[in-house]
């Protein structure tokens, strides 16, 4: 497999420099390293079988599966309320979503639990004109018509082409055994898309879509772990797009209605506003010290992002590759804003509401209105670099310079809104950050085989252990599922 970029063999490579930190071999963490250790326990700790630290997605999914089988558990979740990087927010008297909202044809898993439990999706809407502004040109097109200027389309086919084509053969459960593995985790997405065209309007356009799916600028990405990125949701095309990809559908009322729903099975097992600071394990059982009490259970399952796994403290301490693993995956930065009018009067122009553009402080905003079809709500997000410069300032000022921008697309009947709410995601403890966290140069082929090796009793779920539409809710229920049945397995 070609990259097109001739990286030179140089002895002291990124990866290498992980590997002279002792990271280049993942150990296999047997249970063997529990034989022998003795932890002291804390003052009579009450007793269960399994312990999930997170309710979030995938920590539901994984405790539902457990309970199912007959399984004595306890969740513990720091938040006062369940769904995690799901949340619901208000605007205009409608339920809205904070955080993960969309889900496309092959998220499966998702799909037959919104189905399950009666929670209807409706398809994104995008009848009417989009506008797309490129490096100043601004187009206003049905359909997939990027505002280049003639003559830059046919660059930007052939660009997506070859990203493609290496894509496709990425082994998703092992990204790290494909071809090349090394030559493509040596390199930023940036330095490959600048040496494999020098079109700006096509790399403006890549760098606006990337920034916007992965809340992470180009040069912050390796090639490797943003081809194994695209592989795990299919690729380019299903990752990005509305149509038939993964913002196909929303769900009206809000995507975190199914988080209480899954939640309600789980009755007393379920402990909110319980941080878990501590976990310890012997040959015996493992103990989790929350601030809601302390557990002894056979397993435990940590279910939330990796970087703020980290943040818990281990006895035994974490093997290195796991512990520098998590130091090596910051959490991107989104901030995610709504914006409400009395009806959307865009659609009244044969506007669809969906705005891209490479110009900050926002990649754009799309239509997700109730199907009533009042009131009109813009939906958008500032990402990366873009949000870190707005967190933690006051809601007004982002609601500000977002109206802005509204007015700047559809004109002064945008610059009275009745209603304006965003979520600051950097600036929550129990996020610091969102969508999900992303691997620079080096990390996925030093320490990658350490994203879901269990740790003696203690296994790990979330969404970026999922080989399966890593990143998004779809990968979180998947991970919650398949750490259910590693623990299942233990548990015979
Ligand atoms: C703004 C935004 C937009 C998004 N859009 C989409 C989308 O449209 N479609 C999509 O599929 N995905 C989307 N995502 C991503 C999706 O929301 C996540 O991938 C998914 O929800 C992750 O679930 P999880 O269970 O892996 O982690 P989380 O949801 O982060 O759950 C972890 C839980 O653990 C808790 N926790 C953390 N630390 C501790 C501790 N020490 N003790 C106890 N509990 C703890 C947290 O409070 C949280 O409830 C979006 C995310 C955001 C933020």
């Amino acid at each position: 497999m070609s990259t097109d970029k001739t990286t030179s063999k140089t002895e002291f490579t990124r990866r290498n420099a992980l590997k002279l930190l002792g990271l280049g071999t993942a150990g296999v963490l047997a249970e063997d390293v529990l034989h022998g250790t003795e932890v002291a326990s804390p003052s009579s700790p009450q007793a269960t079988e399994v312990v999930v630290v997170g309710a979030g997605f995938s920590g539901l999914a994984a405790a539902r599966n457990l309970v199912r089988q007959g399984r004595k558990v306890i969740v513990l979740e720091a938040r006062d309320r369940v769904g995690g990087r799901v949340k619901p927010g208000k605007l205009a008297g409608h339920t809205i979503d904070l955080g993960g909202m969309w889900v496309g044809p092959s998220q499966t898993r998702l799909l037959e639990l919104l189905q399950e439990y009666g929670v209807k999706t409706t398809p994104q809407f995008l009848a009417g004109k989009d506008i797309m502004e490129i490096t100043g040109r601004r187009v206003t097109a049905e359909g997939e018509d990027f505002g280049f200027a003639p003559g830059d389309q046919p660059d930007y086919d052939r660009l997506l082409e070859k990203l493609n084509a290496l894509v496709a053969v990425i082994p998703v459960e092992a990204p790290w055994t494909a071809a090349n593995a090394e030559e493509l985790d040596d390199m930023t997405v940036d330095e490959w898309l600048r040496a494999n065209t020098q079109n700006k309007a096509v790399l403006s356009l890549m760098n606006m879509e990337i920034r916007a799916t992965f809340t992470a600028e180009t040069y912050q990405i390796s090639l490797l772990y943003f081809l194994f990125y695209l592989r795990s949701g299919n690729n380019f095309d299903k990752i990005m797009s509305f149509k038939n990809g993964a913002q196909a559908f929303h769900v009206p009322g809000s995507m975190h209605q199914l988080a209480p729903k899954m939640a309600a099975e789980l009755g007393k097992a379920l402990v909110m506003q319980a941080p878990v600071h501590e976990i310890s394990q012997d040959a015996k059982g493992v103990i989790v010290v929350s601030e809601k009490g302390t557990w002894h259970a056979n397993r435990a399952i940590v279910a939330i992002p990796i970087p703020l796994a980290a943040r818990i403290a281990y006895r035994p301490e974490l093997p290195p590759e796991r512990d520098i693993l998590s130091e090596h995956m910051p959490m991107g930065s989104v901030i995610k804003y709504w914006v409400a009018y009395e009806k959307p009067f865009w659609r009244d122009r044969g506007m669809n509401g969906l705005v891209l553009s490479d110009e900050p402080p926002t990649s754009g905003f799309a239509d997700c209105s109730p199907p009533e079809g009042k009131p009109g709500f813009l939906v958008g997000f500032f990402e990366a670099s873009r949000a870190i410069r707005f967190t933690g300032r006051p809601m007004e000022e982002r609601k500000k310079v977002i109206v802005q921008r509204v007015v700047d697309f559809f004109g002064p009947e945008a610059a009275n809104p009745i209603d304006y709410i965003d979520c600051d995601w950097p600036s929550d403890p129990w996020s610091r950050g969102c969508y999900g966290p992303s691997m620079g140069p080096g990390v996925l082929t030093s320490l990658g085989k350490n994203l879901r090796t269990s740790f003696g009793r203690i296994h790990w779920a979330g969404t970026e252990t999922s080989p399966v539409w890593t990143g998004y809710i779809e990968g979180a229920i998947r991970s919650g599922e398949r750490a259910a049945a590693e623990v299942m397995d233990n548990l015979k």
